[in-house]
């Protein structure tokens, strides 16, 4: 029987065959490696990366889509199925000796609170290849000065080197959705880009900056830092949080770590 594609869990399944071959190619698995994918749907990805040689370790939340695919899956290699919410899915567990590649035409409802759920795991992570709404790339690569930038590019670019490789129209996709796509490579740095003495003074730095983003910084960073302290980092207090680098973001955060 066919499956009707659920709204809810952002079922919007790849079929067309060029798409999928630009994508095994930019993922380029090499034979016995381990793939874990989010969202493996009916397998449009699965299969062809078992074809490859590789083993895939796929975290699938509609269980309804998880038999079917084992079926599928099963002349064609080594394919298990978590059921599970990829929002709360412990990664880490599944890193064995080697890092993991994770990969996935990701559900756009949930793309965002996903990826901050696996930047946090990203020490374990080598790469991560994912088909993303096409505005949620161009944020993730966003410089400071655009309209574009946000705290989900200073975030990403903290973790990771970000490198959008193609777009993909909604015709690739049944049901088509509304937006096109585009299709990036994160990778994890080996060594952070900049020095941060406390993650958690930057995440909430950053979150409460771009809380109002058409303020300036001596009025959005209110009750975490004040003019001087803006100052001391060589930062103008009149300066509005899109105009700031990662590199500034980490002064502001490492003047907030400071001990009163
Ligand atoms: N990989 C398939 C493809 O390319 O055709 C399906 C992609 S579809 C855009 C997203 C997939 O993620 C669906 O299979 C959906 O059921 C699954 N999904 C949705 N929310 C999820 C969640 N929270 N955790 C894990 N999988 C989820």
């Amino acid at each position: 029987m066919s499956h009707q594609a659920r709204k809810r869990f952002g079922q919007n399944f790849l079929h067309d065959a060029t798409a999928i071959e630009r994508i095994l190619q930019a993922i380029s698995v090499q034979p016995d490696q381990t793939i874990v994918e989010i969202g493996p749907g009916q397998g449009a990805l699965t299969l062809p990366l078992l074809h490859a040689g590789g083993r895939v370790e796929a975290v699938e939340l509609d269980r309804d889509l998880i038999e079917p695919l084992i079926g599928k899956a099963a002349a064609a290699g080594t394919l298990v199925v978590h059921q599970a919410d990829a929002l709360k899915f412990d990664f880490a567990r599944l890193a064995g000796a080697g890092k993991l590649r994770i990969v996935g035409n990701l559900p756009y409802n949930i793309s965002t609170p996903l990826l901050f759920h696996l930047l946090q795991q990203s020490d374990y992570i080598q790469d991560m290849h994912f088909m993303l709404q096409k505005e949620v790339v161009q944020r993730m690569a966003a410089q400071p000065g655009g309209g574009d930038y946000g705290r989900l590019s200073v975030m990403i670019q903290y973790h990771c080197r970000v490198a959008p490789l193609f777009t993909i129209g909604p015709e690739s996709f049944r049901p088509a959705p509304k937006v096109d796509s585009a299709f990036v490579r994160l990778t994890p740095w080996q060594q952070a880009p900049v020095q941060v003495d406390d993650y958690a003074s930057l995440d909430a730095l950053v979150k409460q900056a771009f809380a109002q983003r058409r303020k300036t910084l001596r009025n959005t960073l209110k009750g975490l830092l004040d003019e001087n302290d803006i100052r001391a980092c060589g930062i103008d207090p009149g300066r509005r949080p899109q105009e700031l680098s990662l590199d500034q973001y980490a002064s502001l955060s490492n003047r907030l770590a400071l001990p009163p």
